[in-house]
């Protein structure tokens, strides 16, 4: 499996906010999103293929319970089956982070969904191909409805505009076994600014409609999006 970056931080984001994490960042994504935050593990995918006994020896040697694994798209790996095994069986908390358009029958205590809205169009600058792919493939309703169905799971869905808020509406009607209090909105962006001024009025919205904000903290403790935060 490849792997981007395998580094040690706090989470950031959705219920476990706060949490020391060992963070595995597998390299390699099904979609292209033209607001990606780690086009390192997308768009231009780098690291070394690693085996699954050297990934958990990495992560192994941190002595931290949580274990994050995100991407890119990790659900594309088949070797996260057995990765995940291990590291539930050594005591581990596992966290996988997807856009819930693959499934893998992962071992993990949290599953964290953000599903990919029209906002996230790859733009008029990438390729065509891409573009048509990823329009294609950002939403897989089966996949989604056995997510929730089958793992412990919250919902994050990222917003840029207050047209985005209708069409989680819609989304949402479409799944109705999604529970909204495992719902969060998140702001889009990854300037502390845009970030706040996005804020002042998902915040409001989202305590009228009974959904959880989720702001994206690690942009506020690290001032931006870096590697190895
Ligand atoms: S699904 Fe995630 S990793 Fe893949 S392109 Fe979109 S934001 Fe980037």
């Amino acid at each position: 499996m490849r792997v981007a970056e395998i580094y040690e931080s706090i989470q950031g984001e959705g219920f476990l906010t706060g949490t020391p994490s060992v963070f595995l960042r597998a390299s390699g994504c099904n979609l292209r999103c033209g607001y990606c935050d780690t086009p390192y593990a997308s768009w231009e995918p780098e690291g070394d293929d690693l085996s699954v006994e050297e990934i958990v020896d990495q992560v192994l040697q941190r002595d931290v319970r949580h274990v994050v694994v995100t991407g890119g798209e990790p659900m594309l790996f088949a070797e996260l089956i057995p990765l995940c095994r291990e590291l539930v069986t050594q005591g581990r908390h596992v966290t996988i982070e997807t856009a819930g358009t693959l499934m893998l029958p992962v071992p993990c205590q949290l599953m964290s969904i953000s599903p990919k809205l029209s906002n996230s169009d790859p733009g008029p600058q990438a390729d065509a191909r891409w573009r048509r792919r990823h329009q294609k493939n950002r939403f897989a309703p089966a996949v989604m409805r056995r997510l929730v169905n089958e793992y412990p799971y919250q919902v994050k869905f990222v917003v840029d505009r207050p047209e985005d808020l209708e069409e989680v509406d819609r989304y949402l009607a479409d799944f109705p076994e999604i529970s909204r209090d495992r719902v969060m909105i998140m702001p889009q962006g990854t300037e502390p600014v845009s970030l706040a001024l996005t804020g002042t009025w998902l915040q409001p919205y989202c305590r009228q409609h009974g959904f959880r904000y989720c702001p994206r903290m690690q942009v506020e403790w690290f001032g931006g999006v870096t590697r190895g935060t």
